[in-house]
């Protein structure tokens, strides 16, 4: 068991024995570059005597992080090009991402957004909010809200009731998507008083970040019922990354572990060009086997569709592997089969 407070800094790091002294100068680097910080229920997932453990690649910064690679950016796949008004991201036609603070429970190492999140920078503030929901309001293809930040759970529960009763009293959004960590890194916050909070009478999933089976402890299972049990349906999505889940058996357990708690697995990110993150990142040949490996192994519920977020705020597109081809289509254990081509009918 580690401390009880969240761990923010490379001396705090060396207390909670998670890295040792003799990285504390390198890292202290490392923090003063990007933000750190584990909370206790992360804490107590990493196995600090083990050099490999996916947990500590995830959230314990590395030294490799100061590494920039040509490729990489600072914003990797294009947020600003797309920002009409301060907080608002409207990239596709029918839905806005609406980022409402830049703090997180925790920081994750390979994070796309590290360059903009970070503690102490407030939330959208009160005006910016409100001409926020303006544009929303005066943008009639608007279907869909996605609550983003940072992480928009680690608001107070008012004040997301606040923003959420404004969001649904907008006639034409239909539906309301919050992304967050929180009931993997602070499954305590996810309270009765949430639920309520969130709650509006429009259609509201809740989209978890998870990356690893074991992030989904008993804590972090029990918040996710509450949520499913409080008629918010979940769908998740995770980031492929190097030494974390990059094997057929991690990814499957994950995926099923997901689909175990009744989150549909909704996205797998290939690792965007975040600075710093070269080793974390995976290629994409290597993210398709795996994809083949899931098709072949595990139940459709488990299958997650495989995206890449194009540099310079293109969009994400799927990226999976293609089983039709000229000479046939491929079934789940890798032998092909001839297809008879179809013909328009041209009477
Ligand atoms: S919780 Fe999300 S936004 Fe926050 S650091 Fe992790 S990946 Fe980035």
């Amino acid at each position: 068991m580690t401390g009880s407070k969240t761990v923010r800094s490379a001396y705090a790091l060396a207390d909670a024995g998670l890295i040792t002294v003799d990285r504390l100068a390198a890292l202290d680097r490392v923090a003063a570059r990007y933000a750190v910080a584990i909370t206790p229920a992360l804490a107590d997932l990493i196995d600090p005597s083990d050099p490999r453990d996916p947990m500590a690649r995830q959230f314990v910064p590395d030294e490799r992080e100061l590494e920039l690679r040509p490729e990489e950016s600072a914003d990797p796949i294009g947020d600003e090009a797309h920002s009409p008004v301060e907080g608002i991201v409207h990239r596709y036609p029918d839905r806005v991402l609406l980022k409402l603070v830049t703090a997180c429970a925790v920081y994750c190492r390979f994070c796309f957004r590290r360059e903009t999140v970070g503690p102490g920078r407030g939330g959208l503030a009160p005006t910016a909010l409100t001409a926020a929901l303006d544009y929303i309001a005066r943008t009639p293809q608007i279907w869909e809200v996605i609550l983003t930040g940072g992480d928009p759970l680690v608001l107070s529960p008012r004040r997301l009731k606040n923003i959420v009763t404004r969001i649904a009293a907008i006639g034409h959004v239909k539906v309301i998507r919050v992304h967050t960590r929180v009931p993997v890194a602070a499954p305590e916050r996810v309270t009765a008083e949430l639920m309520r909070a969130l709650r509006s009478g429009k259609a509201t999933f809740v989209v978890l970040h998870a990356n690893h089976p074991r992030e989904l402890t008993i804590q972090t299972r029990a918040a996710c019922a509450r949520f499913v049990d409080a008629g918010l349906p979940m769908l998740s999505q995770s980031v492929l990354l190097r030494g974390v889940n990059d094997d057929a058996e991690t990814l499957g357990a994950l995926m099923r572990a997901l689909v175990e708690c009744r989150i549909k697995p909704y996205y797998l990110h290939h690792a965007d060009l975040a600075p710093g993150t070269a080793h974390l990142r995976t290629t994409i040949a290597e993210g398709q086997a795996l994809m083949r490996a899931l098709h072949g192994r595990n139940s459709g519920l488990c299958q997650p569709a495989y995206v890449l977020d194009i540099p310079g705020g293109f969009g994400k597109s799927p990226i999976g592997p293609q089983y039709l081809s000229a000479d046939g289509i491929e079934d789940f254990n890798g032998r092909r089969h001839a297809y008879p081509p179809c013909h328009a009918d041209t009477d």
